[in-house]
């Protein structure tokens, strides 16, 4: 059932837009069913990654990390590393030429 979570949030979030751009107030009595959809799509969603993270901020268990520009990749050139100022969470970005990115 949780592995399920991530799915059945997006489906929700993916009907409800799919019922806002079809426009189903025509075909459903009820209002506002396709944006309940979304929210708890979203809700499902939150739930899940709150539960299943350990991140200690809510705010990384989510996704927003707060990131900063730590240096650069020895290894590879053009890949910048990033560390998360609350977490410590590190990901590294290959930055393409021509500049554009983070
Ligand atoms: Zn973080």
């Amino acid at each position: 059932m949780k592995n399920k979570a991530p799915l059945i949030g997006y489906s929700l979030i993916f009907l409800g837009a799919a019922f806002i751009i079809a426009d189903a107030d025509a075909m459903f009595n009820m209002y506002y069913i396709h944006y309940v959809a979304i929210v708890v799509g979203v809700v499902v969603l939150l739930i899940y990654y709150l539960t299943t993270r350990s991140e200690k901020n809510l705010l990384c268990r989510i996704g927003f990390h707060k990131f900063e520009h730590i240096g650069w990749d020895d290894e590879v050139s053009f890949r910048l590393i990033y560390r998360c100022q609350r977490c410590g969470y590190v990901k590294r970005v290959i930055r393409s030429s021509g500049g554009g990115g983070m």
